[in-house]
């Protein structure tokens, strides 16, 4: 799924909404299949969001489905990071709601710009 028409996509989706230019987001980088938008509630001075164009509900979905694409998605949150974060970030899949997932729409939150502490819980 590599052109826009047979993109998979689900009407109701923030994400989808946001990849296909229906809802406005700060796009920082954007690949053929991947894009990276700005967090909107930033908890660090680096906080982008990178999702694949295609649908995928979570990354182990993401990863049995299409691997290759979770590999773009990576290597798009690195690009991120190079630039804004000096190549130093963490990379954060929140998969379910008791973790912390509320868009089930599949995303890596790349963090950084400051030293980080250790407190996920
Ligand atoms: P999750 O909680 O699913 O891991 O992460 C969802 C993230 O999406 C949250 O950090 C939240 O701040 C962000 N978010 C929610 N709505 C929007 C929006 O409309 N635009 C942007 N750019 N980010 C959003
Ligand atoms: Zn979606």
């Amino acid at each position: 799924m590599s052109s826009a028409e047979n993109r998979l996509s689900v009407p109701d989706c923030l994400f989808c909404r946001i990849v296909a230019g229906e809802v406005p987001a700060d796009v920082v980088a954007s690949t053929e299949r991947a894009v990276a938008f700005r967090d909107i509630n930033p908890q660090a001075p680096v906080h982008v969001l990178v999702v694949p164009r295609d649908h995928h509900a979570d990354v182990t979905q993401l990863a049995a489905v299409d691997p290759g694409l979770l590999a773009d998605v990576v290597a798009l949150a690195d690009e991120v990071a190079q630039e804004h974060a000096g190549g130093q970030f963490r990379l954060v899949f929140n998969t379910g709601a008791e973790a912390g997932q509320s868009v089930f729409h599949v995303h890596g939150h790349v963090i950084g710009g400051r030293r980080l502490g250790w407190s996920p819980a």
